[in-house]
């Protein structure tokens, strides 16, 4: 596909400016440019097909069954885009005096308290901008308060093997050691190992519950409990928070700092590198650490306030606005009821895929799963040579997005599903007749199924290149 500096002609294209209708006020000689703007000249509806053709060419949530493990790719209901959009959340300048961005104020103060009471934490904070900026916050907290206890000998983050790849760098980019903790067979945190690992150098252990295997680790409480009487604290990774919003909560599970990605759970759409919110919640005794330009409910109406031992800002201004008032608008207009339905949807579905897929697939761990499952397609490799990347590559051809494949680390040729709680069960039977067929041409003709995808854009990519040397710049001729 050609780029619009490829299509360019000179002297095509329109000016649609209106002829100057106020004083002109020249700019001062020495701030002008020396060469005409360099910009691709294009007529109105060669503009227009090059975005349709962009279009046609990228797949979302809204072309089909998108069930990328790990990363929540639900339906966003869009009157919340309409909400976020509204010119007083819009227009508003972040250098505002506070009596003149109340409303904004509020929506802060708002979705603070709703998410205090779905994740049972004292404090919330939206500053940091996605779920690995929540995390590194989330690190320096708990760096801050060891340093004010007069306890920084604790400097060892434990971080489960089946954690996600954040967890461990953004525990190192706080300048913590990160320690694996092994899982056992099942797919849990194997207790006997965090018991020898824990100690007076333990800053705190970070952790995913439900984990990467779609498992909720029943041991949470003794997990928890074990860090604690060692003197660290509990980090949970929230980030998929579809399994247990309304149901479960992490201040529950003896968790003392938690992120969440509202740009997962919280209804803003993902995937194409937009706005993100990793917002951080965290237990009392972490309140004074949190970053500057708190919200808080004042006399009258409401102030920004500096927490006494800040860490500092961790981002320009407040955070990405309008992705929280994205989730203030789904989580009112859900209420206390719908999150948990929506929670309850999401494992429902998951199950329901996972046990539709049995009569080929084998799911990593045995039993119920929470909101995604794992699948091991090791037995398939070894029979017929058809790999995880190739059932991943058939299903471009059969309509749908691959899900997660190699993740998570512990398990071989692994596909992740998270089908999400807005698919219906037709989708859900669509999906597993499609990769049942896909299996059934697993064994029959594995040749032809290391040749998908045929029907996309591009072919298969050489992957292993494209991360190594990446073009990232354009040259021109
Ligand atoms: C997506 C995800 C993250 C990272 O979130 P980003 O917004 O991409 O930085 C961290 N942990 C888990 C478990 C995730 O699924």
């Amino acid at each position: 596909m050609k780029l619009l500096f490829e299509r360019s002609r000179a002297g095509r294209g329109l000016s649609v400016l209106p002829p100057l209708d106020v004083p002109e006020c020249p700019i001062e000689p020495s701030l002008r440019r020396r060469s005409a703007l360099d910009l691709p000249e294009i007529s109105e509806v060669d503009l227009s097909r090059h975005y349709s053709a962009l279009e046609d060419r990228a797949y979302g949530v809204n072309d089909g069954f998108y069930p990328l493990g790990s990363c929540t790719m639900k339906y966003n209901p869009k009157i919340n885009e309409k909400v976020a959009g509204l010119p007083g959340f819009l227009r508003l300048h972040p250098m505002a005096a506070p009596e003149d961005q109340q409303g904004a104020m509020e929506v802060y103060y708002r979705a603070g308290k709703c998410l205090e009471a779905i994740t049972g934490m004292d404090r919330v904070t939206f500053q940091p901008a996605a779920g690995a900026h929540g995390e590194l916050l989330g690190m320096l907290l708990i760096k801050a308060y060891h340093r004010d206890r007069d306890d920084a000998a604790r400097r060892k983050m434990l971080v489960p093997d089946s954690a996600h790849g954040t967890n461990p760098a953004s525990a190192a980019m706080a300048g913590f050691e990160v320690v694996s903790i092994p899982s056992t067979q099942d797919g849990r945190v194997d207790l006997e190992k965090l018991k020898e690992a824990v100690g007076p150098d333990t800053a705190g252990l970070m952790l995913t519950n439900p984990n990467t295997l779609g498992i909720f680790d029943e041991n949470i409480l003794e997990i928890t409990r074990i860090v604690h009487e060692a003197g660290g604290l509990n980090y949970y990774d929230g980030a998929n928070l579809n399994a247990v919003m309304g149901v479960a909560r992490p201040g529950d599970m003896g968790f003392d700092v938690v992120h969440l990605n509202l740009h997962k759970t919280f209804s803003t759409p993902h995937g194409g590198g937009g706005p993100g919110s990793g917002a951080v919640g965290v237990k009392a005794i972490l309140q004074d650490f949190l970053p500057l330009r708190q919200v808080e409910k004042a006399e009258e109406g409401f102030r920004f306030v500096d927490p006494p031992k800040s860490v500092g800002a961790v981002k320009s201004f407040y955070g990405n606005f309008t992705v929280v008032v994205k989730a203030l608008a789904y989580m009112l207009a859900l209420g206390p009821e719908g999150v948990r339905e929506a929670a309850e949807g999401a494992v429902l579905n998951a199950n329901y895929l996972m046990r539709a897929l049995e009569p080929g697939y084998t799911p990593a761990v045995s039993g119920p799963c929470m909101h995604e499952f794992v699948l091991t397609l090791e037995q398939l490799k070894r029979e017929t040579g058809v790999s995880a990347l190739d059932v991943a590559k058939g299903m471009i051809d059969r309509g749908m997005h691959p899900p997660t494949m190699y993740f998570p680390l512990i398990v071989h040729e692994a596909l992740m599903l998270e089908p999400t709680e807005t698919e219906s069960r037709e989708t859900l039977d669509q999906a597993a007749k499609a990769m049942l067929e896909i299996l059934d041409q697993a064994h029959k003709d594995p040749e032809a199924l290391k040749q998908a995808p045929i029907t996309a854009p591009v072919r298969r990519l050489d992957e292993v290149k494209a991360a190594r040397t990446p073009i990232l710049k354009y040259t021109r001729e």
